[in-house]
């Protein structure tokens, strides 16, 4: 079972990917953690590549091949060896950051991001948790983060808010896929929610 956790900076995602990868652990499952961008020893260089330095070094196509290549590695060298193993993945972000972060960022993006997509990772997970944030709140527990690579300075509220809008739609148009976590409530209290929802599917 393939299962990722997406939102907002700063929506806790991280946080409840850990918990969930712990949860599943103790109860005995297979379990293996991961993120992205990076997963595998070339995406991560791939992610320090965009993340450090000049944030206008690279454009939002750019990013796109570059994030699209990190996923391309992350996917034949982890996950689908992991998945074909038997084992659970969890990971902290897939293709819809991709498809939110940069592909809201001008006319003609996601429709790259998709293309792209399908035509070289072509794997969607079994079950995505959006953790959904306002994303003042989000900003304002991102910028508290020590070492936070935060992006947010070069992208503002205004994207952050298109992506909760665009996180929400994506979960409205794929409700099989995708469940809507409401992330402003303690991480013991969102873990719960996210265990028990996970361990439905795995039951089920
Ligand atoms: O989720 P994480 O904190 O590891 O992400 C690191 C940074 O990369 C964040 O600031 C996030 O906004 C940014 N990012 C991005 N495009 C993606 C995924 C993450 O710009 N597709």
């Amino acid at each position: 079972l393939f299962l990722t956790f997406e939102g907002i900076d700063g929506s806790g995602k991280s946080t409840q990917a850990r918990m969930l990868a712990e949860r599943l652990d103790k109860d005995g499952f297979d379990v293996v953690a991961t993120r992205e961008p990076g997963g595998s020893p070339g995406a991560e260089e791939i992610r320090r590549l965009v993340l450090e330095g000049d944030p206008d070094r690279w454009s939002a196509e750019t990013e796109i091949l570059l994030f699209t290549a990190a996923r391309r590695d992350h996917l034949e060298r982890l996950i689908d060896p992991s998945l074909a193993a038997g084992r659970i993945v969890v990971c902290d972000r897939f293709a819809d950051s991709t498809r939110m972060y940069q592909g809201l960022r001008g006319p003609g993006l996601r429709q790259i991001v998709d293309d792209l997509h399908e035509l070289m990772i072509g794997r969607e997970p079994d079950l995505t948790f959006i953790i959904d944030m306002d994303p003042a709140t989000g900003h304002a527990r991102a910028k508290g983060r020590q070492g936070s690579e935060e992006r947010f300075e070069d992208f503002g509220t205004d994207l952050q808010a298109r992506m909760r809008t665009g996180f929400l739609e994506l979960a409205a148009a794929e409700p099989d896929r995708c469940v809507v976590v409401d992330g402003d409530r303690t991480p013991e209290a969102v873990a719960a929610d996210v265990a028990g929802i996970a361990l439905e599917r795995l039951r089920g």
